[in-house]
């Protein structure tokens, strides 16, 4: 279990303040001043030491990503977007850090910015957190007052201005390229890439958008050094990470670990365990909705990781754990998951827009055994027509628990179409 000492989000619960004062005993705002003199091409280099990834679902390395940024600032300006529109289904790990250590994401806001050259950070904050935006706004009135943001930002020379901006509850705008559309005040549909943020993202200037876990992280993995960063974890998957564990659990919760710690221990000891026992576990959603469920077989052995949920064929995604005990109606559940993937699709993209409403509706179907062994297949056909053939994600994301569904339970689904059958020997199906 991780050491109390080496957790970065040390108020993830909110049992203290959340204001600069009792934020800096905790270790914010500690050294900032010294990084910054370290240099922009310090920082990135120790952020690609650290082998830190993206903690918003798709893991990609935050180094690399920040040295994709244009080297010098042109006609120009660089924009840092923080993406805190936080929507995935089981996932609530970034509002705790809005509303319980906005510092961290202010310190590393201005860290990251300074890195890249940005002198202009957006927090694009999801609809709903009403608390957590005013929350945040308080934090950084605070910063402002205590001149560690603004014109020469802790005393560096360098001029840097933060903004909130509240988003209108779409899921679709947390995908980088529409949210940089609702930013710009469009409609929140993604975009065609390339060219990417980095080239041509705000306003059409150069941009990274980063998760907010991913920006408050890296103030700490400066102070405390690469190499800190990297015991935790496997090698390609280091560091800790915020997991929210939901579902049927003694108790769920938010809680920060080492990576790879074994699904089976994060249940067991923070969660007080499956409700019912282990052996009365039926399966695992481990990186939010969108990613294919664990059979429990998988669960017994599987490490919470970036590389062994993707050998196990399902991702880490958000790392937000739904457990699901032998009560759950395995078919109902991917059909209401079905659904808020079908409610959430801009539109643009025939398969996405058609895709998921098809799905959904043969899954209603399916769910209650009004269906045929070949509709499984057809159904199957259509996810992996779906997936990989869209402008964004949301399409892989609405076929991908489709396809763990029939990959895992297909027995399931089969036994109740002939349980539908036998009960009413007399009635057509309706998809025959
Ligand atoms: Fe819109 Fe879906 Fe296409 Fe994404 S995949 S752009 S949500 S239609």
């Amino acid at each position: 279990m991780l050491a109390d000492k080496d957790r970065i989000f040390t108020n993830l619960y909110g049992r203290h303040s959340p204001g600069l004062e009792a934020a800096r005993k905790r270790g914010a705002w500690n050294g900032t001043a010294d990084m910054l003199r370290m240099g922009p091409d310090w920082i990135i280099q120790q952020v690609k030491d650290s082998g830190l990834r993206g903690r918003g679902g798709a893991g990609f390395p935050t180094g690399l990503k920040w040295s994709f940024m244009p080297k010098q600032v042109g006609e120009r300006p660089h924009y840092l977007v923080v993406n805190a529109d936080e929507s995935e289904p089981g996932t609530c790990k970034d509002r705790d850090i809005l509303r319980h250590d906005p510092h961290l994401l202010i310190e590393g806001c201005l860290v990251a910015s300074f890195a890249m050259k940005a002198q202009t950070c957006y927090v694009y904050i999801r609809g709903e957190f009403v608390d957590e935006r005013i929350a945040l706004q308080k934090a950084i009135d605070e910063a402002y007052a205590a001149g560690l943001v603004g014109r020469n930002a802790c005393g560096s020379g360098f001029d840097f201005d933060i903004y909130v901006h509240h988003g209108a509850g779409a899921y679709i705008c947390g995908e980088e390229t529409a949210l940089l559309e609702s930013l710009e005040g469009k409609k929140g549909q993604p975009r065609l890439k390339p060219p990417f943020p980095a080239g041509a993202g705000l306003y059409g200037c150069p941009t990274t958008v980063n998760n907010v876990e991913s920006i408050a992280v890296a103030p700490t993995i400066l102070r405390r050094g690469a190499r800190w960063f990297t015991s935790f974890g496997r090698a390609n998957n280091s560091g800790t990470k915020i997991f929210c564990i939901s579902g049927h659990v003694s108790r769920p919760c938010n809680v920060e670990e080492a990576m790879s710690i074994p699904l089976k221990e994060l249940i067991n000891e923070h969660c007080g365990g499956v409700r019912g026992g282990w052996d009365n576990l039926k399966a695992v959603i481990p990186g939010g909705s969108s990613v294919p469920l664990l059979p429990a077989e998988t669960c017994e052995t599987v490490l919470m990781d970036f590389d062994a949920l993707k050998e196990a064929r399902s991702g880490l995604g958000t790392a937000a754990v739904i457990v699901m005990d032998k009560s759950t109606d395995v078919v109902r559940a991917i059909a209401r998951i079905s659904y808020f993937y079908k409610h959430e699709s801009c539109g643009q993209c025939t398969p996405c827009r058609e895709g998921t409403g098809w799905m959904w509706r043969v899954l209603e179907r399916m769910a209650v055994g009004q269906s045929t062994s070949a509709e499984i297949d057809k159904l199957l056909d259509v996810a992996s027509q779906v997936e990989g053939h869209t402008i964004c994600a949301l399409g892989d994301a609405a076929a991908w628990p489709v396809q763990g569904l029939i990959r895992h339970f297909r027995s399931e689904i089969e036994e109740r179409i002939n349980r539908y059958r036998s009960d009413r020997p007399h009635v057509a199906v309706a998809a025959e």
